[in-house]
């Protein structure tokens, strides 16, 4: 069933992709494992998954020793401080940095541990109250100072859309954090690449791809619905 049903929004993801003008692989699809066991998770891997996101260090820590090495983990929950440390050097991209403080750990860190840090900026596009991440107008100034920050590169920026249930509500978003992210690689800035956009998940990733989505996250889709205990 996993299998199925990766292979079928991967499927997706490309023929979005090639309508929208760019190559087919352009997007990388990223399988939202949280709360999922590590069994579907080889199910998506043996059909071709090596990107995966989770949004607790422990359970991410728990399926990296589990499931083979060539996985790039995606760290894509709010994440707390004190937990940097575990992840750093294991870790393809955090998404999530929402903080000045969180990165200024995250640069700490990775240069404790002698590696760089890919980093996405989170931003609250569309300015929920239960939503983490920098406004829109605060995304300039906070991509000046990450980018200073030894140990880390920002590549780009991330954002988690309102839940909606017609997808075309979220475009106005999409393409608001798709000029974001233009308007940043004007800027010039050192370390700073605005390579991925991050934005998309199973209601509205095909919005997103149309949009100019780099990575799409998506979970319920391709495993199922998540039951919280
Ligand atoms: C859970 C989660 C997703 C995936 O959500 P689905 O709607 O199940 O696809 C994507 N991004 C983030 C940040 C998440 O926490």
């Amino acid at each position: 069933m996993v299998r199925e049903q990766y292979l079928e929004v991967k499927q997706a993801v490309t023929c979005a992709c090639e309508q929208s003008g760019r190559n087919g692989e352009a997007c990388t699809l990223i399988a939202v494992s949280k709360t999922k066991p590590v069994e579907m998770l080889k199910e998506a891997y043996d059909a071709g998954c090596r990107d995966f996101g989770e949004n607790k260090v422990q359970e991410l820590l728990d399926k990296y020793d589990k499931l083979p090495s060539d996985i790039r983990w995606h760290m894509i929950g709010h994440l707390q401080t004190n937990k940097v440390k575990y992840i750093v050097d294991k870790v393809a991209l955090i998404h999530s940095v929402d903080s000045l403080k969180l990165a200024h750990e995250i640069s700490r860190q990775a240069v404790k541990k002698n590696v760089i840090v890919p980093i996405l900026l989170e931003v609250n596009i569309a300015e929920e109250a239960s939503k983490y991440g920098f406004k829109a107008c605060e995304v300039m100034e906070a991509v000046a100072k990450i980018a200073v920050l030894p140990g880390i590169l920002v590549k780009g920026l991330m954002a988690i859309a309102p839940f909606v249930e017609n997808s075309e509500e979220n475009r106005i978003y999409f393409q608001q954090m798709r000029q974001l992210s233009v308007d940043i690689l004007r800027k010039n800035i050192d370390n700073v690449s605005m390579d991925i956009l991050s934005m998309g998940m199973t209601g509205d990733y095909l919005v997103a791809v149309s949009e100019g989505a780099t990575h799409v996250r998506v979970g319920s889709g391709i495993f199922g619905n998540r039951i919280y205990k």
